[in-house]
């Protein structure tokens, strides 16, 4: 996940009792041609216009299943229906609609059109869940590795698992995760029957591939053929 704005943005409207969203306003009042980015890999739901609203735009993450709400737009750059990557500039910061000053004013939703569902401060939404860390630290990796390279019967449907992880990270890195078309998200979504579309639970691509993982058939271990996850996606060039 990336925050919707460079840094150097302003805070202009907290999330409040009173205050569905937060306002993110330009580094300088008044600034203009200020991108706004998709905060995590999308679909968007919603690219319109409204007499309060000015132009808005509405994504769903398909990691978390957010609705993220941005109104205000002087332009939209994403049409509704299309799929994402996150960091895809989705508008520039404006004034369009009843607003005083250039600024979007932002909205987390677990409903697609109800504010305050979830009660969510964007804000506070993104502090929580922007990080800079990679997704699988070394020592995990390392494990993973070694229990790979060391089979037991024992643990095998296990190491079914742990295998496959394995090898989605040697040839995922986190880079690469926020690459995948969501289109892809989706059909594995599909195939390991959850829904981001319905608002089911993706924490991060972690769970999705933790859950590819755990959806590979048991099979006798003399059969075992290293189930090939990364083939779900298609990465872009
Ligand atoms: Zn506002």
């Amino acid at each position: 996940m990336r925050h919707p704005l460079d840094p150097g943005y302003r805070v202009t409207n907290s999330f409040s009792s009173k205050h569905p969203g937060t306002d993110y306003a330009p580094p300088k009042a008044g600034q203009t041609g200020v991108p706004c980015y998709a905060p995590e890999t999308s679909t968007v739901m919603a690219s319109s216009k409204g007499t309060v609203e000015g132009n808005y735009v509405i994504l769903q993450g398909l990691v978390s299943g957010k609705f993220y709400y941005f109104g205000h737009f002087a332009e939209r750059k994403v049409a509704a229906g299309r799929g994402i990557q996150e960091g895809a500039v989705i508008g520039i910061l404006g004034k369009t609609g009843q607003a005083s000053g250039i600024h979007t004013h932002c909205e987390v939703r677990s409903a697609r059109n109800v504010p305050f569902s979830g009660k969510v401060d964007p804000e506070k939404w993104f502090k929580d869940n922007v990080k800079e860390e990679p997704m699988f630290n070394e020592g995990d990796r390392k494990n993973w590795l070694t229990e790979a390279a060391m089979p037991d019967s024992g643990q095998y449907r296990n190491l079914v698992g742990k295998v496959t992880f394995k090898e989605a990270l040697e040839t995922m890195r986190r880079d690469e995760l926020f690459r995948i078309n969501p289109g892809d998200v989706v059909n594995l979504g599909k195939a390991l029957g959850t829904n981001p579309a319905k608002g089911d639970k993706w924490k991060d691509y972690g769970y999705a591939l933790n859950q590819a993982a755990k959806a590979v058939p048991s099979t006798p271990k003399d059969e075992y053929v290293p189930y090939q996850l990364p083939q779900l996606f298609t990465k872009k060039g």
